[in-house]
Formats: C-alpha cells, sequence, structure tokens
C-alpha cells in the first residue's frame, strides 16, 4: 500500500534492495525509534542490521567489496531508512559522502586502504567543514595545514560533526597557503584517522562530548579539536594533485549529500503521511471520521501531492549526477522543495494529531523535531536559492 512516492524505471536489482530495506525499517526500525530516540541511545543493534545488509558499502566499487549501486539506489535507500527514522540515515549519509569523495577523488593507494574497510562498515566517515564562526561561508574557514617538511601540521576547531565520535576517518577541509588568488584554491581536504570514540582519539585530534540537540537523535553530532595534527601528504584527498582543491572536492560531495537530504525528506514526509492519513480515518469529530470533514481531506490531498513533486525532483536529481552531468542546480532544487515541502507536510500531519501530536508518545512529535534539521543540513535554503540563481542567472545570461 504505497501509491505516494513510486520510482518507475527501476531494475530487478534496485527494486530488491529496496524490498528489503523497507522491510527492514518497518520491522527493525520503526518499532524502536521512539524509544531510542527519547533516549538519545546509539542504535547499535540497527547499525549492526544495516552492515550485514550491506548498506555501508551500496555505492562502493565492486572491486573494493562494495555493491557497485548507483546515487538513485542510495537516495532511495535513503528515503526507506527515514520513513523508519532520520537518525538512520544520517548514520550512513557522511559515510556515503566520504566514500564518494575517495572514489571520486582519492588516489589508488587511498582508494584500496579505505574503500574495502569502509564497504564493510569497519570503518565509517564523517564530514568536516563547518567551524564554530562559520557554516554557509565556506571559504571562512579558519582551520590551518601548514607544511612541515614532507608532512603538514593541522591547527583549528571543527564543529558539527555527524558521527564525529564512531567514524574512523574524517573528511576535513582547512585553509592551506598554497599562494593562489583564490580563497577556494587555498583549501584542502585531509582524510583524518582516529579511533573511534569521544577524547583524544588520535595524537592531537580530540573529539569532545556530544553536542544536545533538540531531534536527530541516537546519532551524535560532535566538535573537533585540531591542536597539532601531524598529517602526512598521503592523507591529502587526492594526494598532491589535491593541494589547493579541497573546496571543490568537498562541494562535489555536498551536491551527492543534498540528493541525500531530499530523500530523507521525502522519507519523513512519507511517514508523516502515513501517520496523518490512518489518524484522519480513525478519530471521530462531530460524528464523521476527520477524513470525511474537507478541511482534513484536503490537507491530506495538497501533502500526497507535495510528496510527489518533492519525490520527483529528487529523482530527477539523482538520475542527473548518475548520468555524471553536474547537477549544483537540480540537486539544489530538490533539496530546497524537499525540504520546505517535508517541514509542511509533517506540520500538517501533526495538526491532524490535534492534542496526541503534542504527546511524546505519537511518533508525529518526533519528526516535528526532525524536520527542521533539513532546512539547515547540507546548505539553508537561502544558500540553495543563492546556488540555484546563480546557475540559471549563469544559463539565461542576457
Ligand atoms: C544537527 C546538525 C548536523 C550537522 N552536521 C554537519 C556535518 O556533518 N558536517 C558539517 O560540516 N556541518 C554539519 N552541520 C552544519 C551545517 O551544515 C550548518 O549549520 C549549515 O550549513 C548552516 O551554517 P551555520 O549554522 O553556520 O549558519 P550561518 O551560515 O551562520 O547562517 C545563519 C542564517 O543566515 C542565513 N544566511 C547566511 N548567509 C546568507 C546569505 N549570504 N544570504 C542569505 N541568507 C544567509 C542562513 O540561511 C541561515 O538562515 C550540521 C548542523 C546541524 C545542526
Amino acid at each position: 500500500m504505497a501509491r505516494l512516492a513510486q520510482t518507475p524505471g527501476l531494475t530487478d536489482v534496485q527494486r530488491s534492495i529496496l524490498e528489503t530495506v523497507r522491510e527492514f525499517a518497518d520491522k527493525e526500525i520503526i518499532p524502536h525509534a521512539q524509544r531510542l530516540e527519547h533516549a538519545d541511545e546509539y542504535p547499535a543493534d540497527i547499525v549492526d542490521g544495516m552492515r550485514e545488509m550491506g548498506l555501508f558499502g551500496l555505492t562502493i566499487a565492486e572491486e573494493y567489496g562494495g555493491l557497485g549501486e548507483s546515487l538513485l539506489t542510495y537516495a532511495l535507500v535513503v528515503e526507506e531508512l527515514s520513513r523508519g527514522w532520520m537518525s538512520i540515515s544520517g548514520i550512513a549519509n557522511t559515510h556515503f559522502i566520504v566514500a564518494y569523495l575517495v572514489s571520486q577523488h582519492g588516489t589508488a593507494e587511498q582508494k584500496a586502504s579505505l574503500l574495502p574497510r569502509m564497504a564493510t562498515g569497519e570503518v565509517r566517515g564523517a564530514f568536516s567543514m563547518s567551524e564554530p564562526g562559520c557554516g554557509s561561508d565556506v571559504a571562512a574557514i579558519r582551520s590551518k595545514a601548514a607544511r612541515d617538511g614532507a608532512d603538514f601540521v593541522l591547527h583549528g576547531q571543527k564543529m558539527w560533526l555527524t558521527n564525529g565520535a564512531y567514524s574512523s576517518v574524517v573528511a576535513t577541509l582547512v585553509k592551506t597557503e598554497t599562494g593562489a588568488e583564490s580563497v577556494y584554491r587555498n583549501m584542502t581536504a585531509f582524510l583524518l584517522e582516529k579511533e573511534p570514540g569521544f577524547g583524544e582519539t588520535a595524537p592531537g585530534l580530540t573529539i569532545p562530548g556530544k553536542i544536545e540537540k533538540m531531534g536527530y537523535k541516537g546519532v551524535e553530532t560532535t566538535e573537533m579539536v585540531l591542536d597539532g595534527v601531524r598529517a602526512p601528504l598521503s592523507t591529502v584527498l587526492g594526494g598532491e594533485a589535491g593541494v589547493g582543491h579541497g573546496f571543490y572536492q568537498m562541494m562535489d560531495g555536498i551536491e551527492v549529500g543534498r540528493v541525500n537530504v531530499a530523500a530523507r525528506a521525502c522519507g519523513i514526509a512519507v511517514r508523516a503521511f502515513e501517520l496523518a492519513v490512518a489518524y484522519a480515518q480513525q478519530r471521530q469529530t462531530f460524528g464523521a471520521p476527520l477524513s470525511g470533514h474537507q478541511a482534513i481531506a484536503f490537507k491530506l490531498a495538497e501533502m500526497g501531492t507535495k510528496i510527489e513533486a518533492a519525490h520527483a525532483l529528487m529523482v530527477n536529481a539523482a538520475r542527473l549526477k548518475d548520468s555524471g552531468a553536474r547537477n549544483d542546480v537540480e540537486a539544489g532544487m530538490a533539496k530546497l522543495l524537499a525540504s520546505e515541502y517535508c517541514a509542511e507536510v509533517v506540520q500538517e500531519a501533526f495538526r491532524i494529531h490535534g492534542g496526541y501530536g503534542y504527546s511524546k508518545e505519537y511518533e508525529i512529535e518526533r519528526l516535528m523535531r526532525e524536520a527542521p534539521f533539513l532546512l539547515i543540513g547540507e546548505g539553508t535554503s537561502e544558500i540553495q536559492k543563492t546556488i540555484i540563481s546563480r546557475g540559471l542567472l549563469k544559463e539565461y545570461r542576457s
């Protein structure tokens, strides 16, 4: 019973993966999500299940032990996982971006060393651009790497690392004075390996405690302090050729990340709709089920329509990237529309629940705290509009 968010043209393999993940979400995620989220508990059993299904290697090439699936498959898997619980897709997402970065921009040695371990989920990835003083404005990054003989030495403070503690490789963007005129060519991405956990997890690299959040619990979000971290050239993403190219590499990663956030938004909106449409048929007011009142039925119609539009845009952006084309504008559009619609759909589902929506016993309470994150993560709506308008103005220059 899933009329909404269908995707035409999938292969048998894609359909089979999605069925498996949907069943996993129904049986292993949804029944536990409320308890784990309220306790802010790391979902270790669910992560083990994801590992067993091979989800950490979903997009990693088969030669490195992965399943070699497309961005579209990944996005549709994320949609299913988020329908279960957004935090689960958060655990997969930074890992996926880092695996993508290594696959696209890594040296042969980096691929051989990291990808097989990432495919099994033994090594999981975090992605670090943001700092206490900047998020949208990536050029304002202050953390620095200075050359010291054959190595670099890193100093600075990073903020908001999703999977900051349980990951063991962090793709980290810092300034490197390459002498280039543009600030964007003075940035380098490092693949910093560390032990999972809190405290000093590698010499000079400290993960303080996790940041307390209003939602998106269970998955940890942390700071990262770099105090004289010694990083050989072999840890620069792409080696010597990657020095000064970190900004562009990370933006490439963010483009796939944006499709992922759009997919998450679709998954949450689908779940909110499912909850609302069920409740609207159970709850009676004025002698009729809520769904018998046109005002509520129309809300359901609008919610369903928004889900269809968001899903279509998300699939379009994923397919474009899979074709090898740049998808900055389309990924921006998908992320913008899906996250804004998700917030609206969740809000309407909450209203349909009346007072019960405010009770922690109802799933919609959790979705209400999760949806706002999607308006911010991987670039806020204002930043998406900046990217979209810049792309369109370039295309339609008069
Ligand atoms: C739970 C969580 C997890 C996160 N995980 C990660 C992660 O794993 N890795 C990572 O690197 N980062 C992560 N982030 C950081 C996230 O990417 C940033 O919060 C986001 O990019 C916004 O940056 P900011 O918070 O510094 O807001 P700011 O950049 O300070 O923006 C504040 C407000 O001003 C608006 N604004 C800013 N500039 C402009 C402009 N030029 N025009 C119009 N409006 C503007 C923004 O849209 C926003 O509304 C995470 C954040 C959260 C909350």
